[in-house]
């Protein structure tokens, strides 16, 4: 689990890479406004794409629980979280929010920490459950290969992805030919 701890607020003079004019915790401001003010921009390393779950914190307490949906960049080196907020009754935020950073900072913003709580079930459907990533090991080739078994083989498969996508492809190279940043 991803934890970010962000200060009190801070007014910017110029908004930054998500077009805010302000950071950090305000009291009394709404779980929304919390994320925006939380999800960004921090330096996530490789070990980030794996986590499922982020936690808000704010001077030693836990504000805020976060399902990680994806990591976008935001600047060079720097990323930002897009998920959604987790609500009362779910595990995460029953087990977190409101209460202290499970983990000392000991000064980093970013801390990763194997919590207890918080597991998804690997994607290629076998039922185990994962506390970071999508997959056990080798099970991403398991799911895909159990895809290209119902289309048939290999070769159907690839026959059947091109005919998928090439209308999408087709869409969006139109798309960037008729967009005004074309060069
Ligand atoms: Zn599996």
């Amino acid at each position: 689990m991803l934890i970010v701890t962000v200060g009190s607020e801070q007014h910017l003079d110029t908004p930054d890479e998500l077009n805010r004019t302000r950071t950090g915790y305000r009291k009394g401001m709404t779980d929304r406004e919390l994320y925006q003010a939380a999800r960004g921009s921090w330096v996530l390393g490789e070990k980030a794409d794996g986590e499922h779950f982020a936690l808000v914190a704010h001077r030693g307490a836990v504000l805020l629980a976060i399902e990680i949906h994806r990591l976008v960049e935001t600047a060079p080196g720097r990323r930002a979280i897009e998920g959604s907020i987790l609500l009362p009754g779910d595990e995460v935020h029953d087990a977190y929010v409101g209460k202290p950073v499970p983990v000392e900072s000991y000064g980093n913003p970013v801390r990763y920490f194997d919590a207890p709580v918080g597991t998804k079930p690997c994607r290629c459907g076998c039922g185990t459950s994962l506390r970071s990533g999508k997959f056990v090991a080798g099970h991403d080739a398991i799911a895909l290969h159990e895809r290209v078994r119902r289309i048939g083989s290999v070769a159907q498969f690839i026959d059947w992805f091109d005919s998928m996508v090439e209308p999408f492809e087709r869409s969006a190279r139109r798309q960037r030919s008729d967009g005004p940043d074309t060069l």
